[in-house]
């Protein structure tokens, strides 16, 4: 799916089930990012095509850069950073669609949270499965078990069609509707 639907997702998803207002800000921008981190596999994802246009080649390393800090200001362990390196140049090598979106890659995303801060556990479960799930509803389908080839899906939806277009206007449409009833 589009990056701008998977965000509208994890956003709306996030909102709901977010009770502490101190909390959203942080929750909202963790589940956005990781809502958009399974695609920094392919070179046209909202998130790669946003970093080449400040970073050019140099989005790997700022994507990296984005480690240190979260690094730096305790949000990532010692071996979370260093699992996010691993993941990030497993992602790298590997093809679209690849390790980021099979059971290898989110394994590896779930023990970054549980060896780094608690505050982002939550709001980048929802980012990531979000993704995941939605990509498992396009005619492409996810390769579980990737390395081996097979891909799973359930085809309804295809990328960049109409409804693809559609669902991310709902959900975001959904998720002020949430900001408003909860928090305003
Ligand atoms: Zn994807």
């Amino acid at each position: 799916m589009l990056g701008r639907t998977h965000t509208a997702i994890a956003l709306a998803a996030t909102a709901a089930v977010i009770k502490d207002p101190v909390q959203l800000p942080l929750s909202l921008t963790i589940a956005a990012a990781s809502s958009l981190l399974p695609d920094i596999d392919t070179p046209d994802s909202m998130l790669r095509h946003q970093l080449n246009k400040y970073t050019g080649i140099l989005t790997f390393p700022a994507l990296i850069t984005a480690g240190y800090f979260l690094f730096k200001y305790k949000y990532f362990s010692l071996p979370g950073l260093i699992l996010y390196l691993i993941y990030l140049v497993l992602a790298f090598i590997g093809p679209h669609r690849g390790f980021t979106h099979s059971l290898a890659g989110f394994s590896i995303f779930i023990i970054i949270l549980f060896v780094s801060d608690k505050a982002i556990i939550l709001p980048a479960i929802i980012g990531y499965c979000t993704h995941l799930a939605a990509d498992l509803l396009t005619s492409s389908g996810i390769p579980l078990l990737y390395p081996y080839n097979k891909s799973f899906k359930i085809p309804l939806v295809r990328t960049g069609s109409l409804l693809d277009i559609l669902i991310g206007l709902a959900f975001g449409l959904m998720f002020m509707a949430i900001l408003f009833q909860k928090f305003i």
